[in-house]
């Protein structure tokens, strides 16, 4: 069976199918793999199987693709960075690559503009929060 999933997309995440190895492998048992995937080529996959300190060759034709399941992790916390206070003529960049202004809008707000308009967001619960360091 052949599949249709990008797994070098899936680099150092983990996987868990059913694989049916070669016949005429050493174990051609059919069975259910879990494990990380250390790396990925158009035809196999270098596996670190759970519980294995050993990485293992997987011919992507002997996994069946209907069966495969990636392992989602939690999501870790990102934490809120300090950055320095914005000035006068930093804020039309600030406000560009932090808060997701469009170049056009940019490019229509003057400095002074920008740094009035930028002063009176709130940063509670954004990326990053501005604070003189001392
Ligand atoms: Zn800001």
């Amino acid at each position: 069976m052949t599949t249709v999933v990008d797994f070098k997309a899936y680099e150092g995440k983990k996987i868990k199918f059913k694989y049916v190895p070669p016949k005429n492998a050493a174990d051609d048992a059919p069975r259910t793999i879990e494990g990380t995937i250390d790396m990925a080529t158009d035809s196999a996959i270098l596996l670190k199987e759970r519980g294995s300190a050993m990485l293992k060759l997987i011919e992507l034709s002997g996994i069946e693709s209907d069966t495969i399941e990636f392992i989602v992790d939690p999501p870790t916390e990102i934490k809120q960075k300090t950055v320095a206070p914005v000035t006068v003529g930093g804020a039309r960049n600030h406000l560009l690559d932090k808060h997701g202004w469009k170049l056009d809008a940019i490019n229509g707000t003057s400095d002074e503009d920008a740094y009035k308009i930028h002063s009176a967001i709130d940063h509670e619960n954004l990326g990053h929060v501005h604070e003189v360091r001392e």
